[in-house]
């Protein structure tokens, strides 16, 4: 029996709901805690604590992500009226990541797995593309108005000082529609410097677009403020790790993201990401295998998977039904805070094994093993669908 890896700092671990909790304790149990000597800082925020609690537990991990710098966070719910009957709460607590992303303040970067015998639906993406979307402001904070024919519709903006500016959006004469938006600069410089600081963490090329040529001053502000960002602080260690920082318009990035092979991080406004997430996540193939992590501007890391808490898979497990859910994104989620957790701490043991749980992973889909979302997909002639246990069995296997 060789000796479990030793943890020097604890990892916070965030538990959630439904199928992914019911995987969360599979994989700690199948392929974590037999190698690993497994420090963490739990927190429970399964709905049924975050009503017990009057959701002061989500709080305090995202306190405790930020005192400890590294999380690996399980799928919760986001209680609509449904949830609010079927779990008797008091209230309908808002959705856990938006809470623990207010707190970091931090960007969301989503990055698909890719496998052999899956073949994206633009063939020539070898590698993974990561979106990295900027979460605030924009179409998401609109002020919205219907106006009437003959109407002038002005924007108008009281200075501190009591001093106004005015700028005509239109004179109607047929009835239409405005809207107005705004971001802040701070906002901004915050996505900015999570996206340079994670484009050096995993040595990518880092690409933004927006659509400057039209809008002058909104989109050219976005621009600007990543430049000016990028000369100051980051140029020089782009330089030394060998990677790329570039701007271009959101068609023309649409058109080489297109005939690309993948390999870097594209940074797109708010709107822009949700549109681009959604397609980029639909091309490579499954929700399943989307990993998702929350980067601070300051450097704190929040790992999950991108999908929710496989709610139907829950039900049919709780009838005792056999399911095949596919945890590689939150295997993924593990061995990515395992990981960034090992470079803190100058861990070799711990970032070897974290190397080694993803190697085990992808080489048990390659060698045809597979839950059946990914065999409905995979183009490999000896594939074979597995249950949910099954699956991370012979993980450990190559493990
Ligand atoms: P979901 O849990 O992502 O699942 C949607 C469907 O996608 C599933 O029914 C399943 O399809 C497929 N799927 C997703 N992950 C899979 C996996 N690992 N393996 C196999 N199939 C997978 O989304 P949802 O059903 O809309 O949401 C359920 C709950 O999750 C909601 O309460 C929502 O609030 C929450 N949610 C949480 C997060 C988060 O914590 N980050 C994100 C999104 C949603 P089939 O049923 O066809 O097999
Ligand atoms: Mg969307």
């Amino acid at each position: 029996m060789q000796e479990k890896i030793k943890m020097q700092t604890p990892l916070v671990e965030m538990d959630g709901d439904e199928m992914t909790r019911v995987i969360w304790k599979m994989i700690k149990d199948i392929l974590i805690l037999p190698y690993v000597d497994l420090k963490t800082e739990y927190y429970d925020l399964g709905l049924e604590n975050r009503e017990k609690t009057k959701d002061q537990v989500t709080f305090d991990s995202a306190e405790a992500t930020k005192k400890y710098g590294v999380a690996v966070k399980c799928a919760t719910i986001t209680p609509n009226a449904q949830r609010v009957d079927e779990y008797n709460l008091t209230q309908m607590w808002k959705s856990p990541n938006g809470t623990i992303r207010a707190i970091l303040d931090g960007t969301v970067f989503r990055t698909p797995v890719v496998v052999k015998g899956i073949t994206p639906f633009i063939p020539t993406w070898t590698k993974p593309i990561t979106i990295a979307r900027h979460a605030y402001g924009d179409v998401y904070k609109n002020t919205e108005l219907k106006v009437k024919a003959g109407a002038k519709a002005e924007l108008l903006v009281t200075n501190q000082d009591g001093s106004t500016e005015t700028a005509l959006i239109h004179d109607f004469n047929s009835d239409g529609i405005i809207q107005g938006i705004h971001n802040t600069d701070n906002s901004i410089a915050n996505f900015a410097r999570s996206c340079f600081n994670y484009a050096l963490d995993c040595k990518k090329d880092l690409w933004f677009s927006s659509k400057d040529t039209i809008s002058k001053t909104y989109d050219h502000h976005f621009k600007d403020i990543f430049a000016e960002i990028f000369e100051n602080e980051y140029k020089q260690k782009f330089d030394a790790a060998g990677i790329e920082y570039f701007y271009t318009l959101i068609d023309d990035a649409v058109a080489r993201v297109v005939r690309s092979q993948g390999g870097y991080i594209w940074a797109c406004k708010n709107y822009d990401g949700d549109v681009m997430s959604d397609m980029v996540a639909t091309a490579f193939g499954s929700l399943a295998m989307m990993t998702s992590v929350l980067v601070s501007p300051d450097g704190v890391y929040e790992y999950e998977a991108a999908h929710g808490t496989v709610q139907r898979h829950y039900y049919k497990h709780l009838k005792g039904e056999e399911t095949s859910t596919n945890s590689i994104a939150t295997i993924f989620a593990w061995s990515g805070a395992l990981r960034k957790r090992a470079i803190l701490d100058n861990n070799e043991e711990l970032k070897d094994f974290a190397d080694r749980l993803e190697q085990a992973s992808i080489k048990t889909i390659e060698d045809g093993i597979m839950t059946k979302d990914l065999y409905a997909l995979s183009n490999l002639e000896n594939k074979k669908a597995v249950n949910t246990e099954e699956f991370l069995v012979e993980i450990s296997k190559r493990l």
